[in-house]
Parts: C-alpha cells; structure tokens; sequence
C-alpha cells in the first residue's frame, strides 16, 4: 500500500514548477491533491490529467492569494472539492508553495513600497492565513510544509525583500510547530536553492551553467528534486521531525 493512501494535500500553486512536482510527488503515494493556481489554467489541468495518467487522484482550485478573500476563496474550492470526493473536509497535507520573486533582482536602492508590500502579500500575509484557517481542517499526524528559500541564509542584495518575505516564513514554522506539536501535528520549511521551474532562463544554456555553479554538485535543481523532500516531509516517516529548516539547496550553503 502507498504511504498516503487516504490523505488529502493542498499545494498552493501547484499548476507549475516546485509545487506541481509535488503535487505529482504526493498523488504518486496516494494522496487526493488540490491543485491550486490563480491564472494558469492550463497548466494546472495538465498538472491534474498527468496525476491522473498516473493512477493518481486530483482537482484543481483556483484562488488569488495576496487579495482580499483570497483565502476564504481559497477554502471554499478546497472544501467543496474534497467533499465532493471524499465526504469531509479533513486536509491531512498542507503545502504553502505557492510564492513571487524578484526573478532578475531588483537593487535594494529600487525597491518601492508597492513592490514589497505585494511580496509580503502574497509570500507572508497568505501563508499565514492559510496556515490559520486549515487549523480546523487538520487532523491528528497533519504536516504542514512552508517552502522558504536558501537565500534566508545567502546574502544576495538584489533580493533582499524578497529574501526577508522567506525569513517571515521561517517564523510561521517555528511558531506554529509549537502550536500544532500537542495535535500531532508537524510544521517544517524546506529551503530550495536556484531550481529549474520551466521558466524562461532555464533554456539559455550559458545562464544554467552559470547558476549551476552555486550548487555543489554544480547544477542546477530540478523541481523534483526539491518535490521529493516535501513529500518525504509529509509521510508517517517523518514524524519525529518538527520545527526545522531543511536545506534543499544541493549544497549550496556549504559555501
Ligand atoms: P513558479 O513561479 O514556477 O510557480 C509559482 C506558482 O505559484 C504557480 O503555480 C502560480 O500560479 C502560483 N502563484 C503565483 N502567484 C500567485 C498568487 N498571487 N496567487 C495564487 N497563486 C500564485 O514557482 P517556483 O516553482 O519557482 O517556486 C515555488 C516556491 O519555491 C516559491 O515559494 C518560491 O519562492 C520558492 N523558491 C523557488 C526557487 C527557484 O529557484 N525556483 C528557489 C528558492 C525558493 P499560476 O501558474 O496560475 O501563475
């Protein structure tokens, strides 16, 4: 039998990149997953159709996060969604992967009120709440997994608020580990160092061998790289860990 037979997991957006690797990583031991996205349709049925192609089980949701009512809208796709397969609206798996970034970078000099306070929206404000209102929805041996960034731990100017939005999630686990520890209940953050989300840098060979060379082993990470850590994360295996940062860099902070 598959380690999460019978498990529900919300991905946040999970139509593309680090989030559909997990996706397809959860539903792939079994567990029913919510495929959140917010303009990308496509890509998230075609996260869906491959889960089920491969025998496994999964619905899309769509929902803005960094708006009012997205949570809430967030929620009620998600609640209808597993009733409607399940009966109940238990959420075993919650993943909070779904995040912007600065891509090129912006100079600390640059960065204007309006674009940090969008970072904090969708990265800080959204997790948290989400984090908020699954607390009803989890059950006795629930995970909940926040994906931060290895550059919590990487001086990189250009990225500076960015990097402070991942600090802020550091906290969400730390704190709520604690909180959630008397349900049985795990929090950790996985940090993933420079990994190939299908965009565009990624098909310039020069730009990839460049980046490759942060990493130890001198590449760069592929999102299921990164997928198979979370979903470790959230099997039984791992229940006696909580709390913690686990770096999914590929070394790249050995320095
Ligand atoms: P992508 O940019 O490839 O995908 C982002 C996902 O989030 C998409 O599913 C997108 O949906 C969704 N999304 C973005 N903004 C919103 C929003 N406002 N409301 C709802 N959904 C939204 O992400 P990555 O795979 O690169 O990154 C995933 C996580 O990993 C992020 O938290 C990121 O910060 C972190 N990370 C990534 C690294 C990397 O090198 N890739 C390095 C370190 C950390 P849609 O498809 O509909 O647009």
């Amino acid at each position: 039998p598959m380690s999460l037979t019978n498990k529900t997991a919300l991905v946040t957006g999970s139509s593309r990149g680090i989030g559909a690797a997990t996706a397809r990583g959860l539903a792939a031991k079994g567990a029913l997953v919510a495929v959140h996205y917010v303009d990308n349709e496509a890509a998230a049925r075609e996260t869906v159709e491959a889960i089920e192609n491969d025998g496994g089980r999964a619905f899309s949701v769509r929902a803005e996060l960094g708006t009012t009512g997205g949570v809430h809208e967030l929620f009620l796709g998600l609640e209808q969604g597993l009733k409607e397969r399940t009966g109940q609206t238990t959420l075993d798996i919650l993943v909070n992967n779904a995040g912007v970034t600065t891509p090129a970078g912006v100079a600390p000099e640059d960065v204007t009120p309006e674009d940090f306070d969008r970072l904090f929206a969708v990265n800080v404000r959204a997790p948290f709440f989400i984090v908020q209102r699954a607390l009803g929805l989890l059950p006795e041996g629930g995970r909940i997994i926040n994906i931060s960034s290895g550059l919590t731990r990487f001086a990189s100017p250009d990225q500076v608020a960015y990097s402070m939005t991942k600090g802020a999630v550091e906290q969400i686990t730390l704190h709520f580990a604690r909180h959630l520890a008397p349900r049985g209940i795990t929090v950790n953050s996985v940090a993933p160092g420079i990994t190939n989300n299908g965009s565009a840098v990624f098909d310039i060979p020069e730009a990839v061998e460049q980046m490759a060379q942060f990493s130890a082993f001198k590449r760069v990470g592929e999102a299921v790289d990164v997928a198979d850590v979370v979903t470790f994360l959230a099997t039984d295996e791992a229940r006696w860990i909580t709390g913690a940062f686990i770096d999914a860099t590929g070394g790249t902070l050995l320095g």
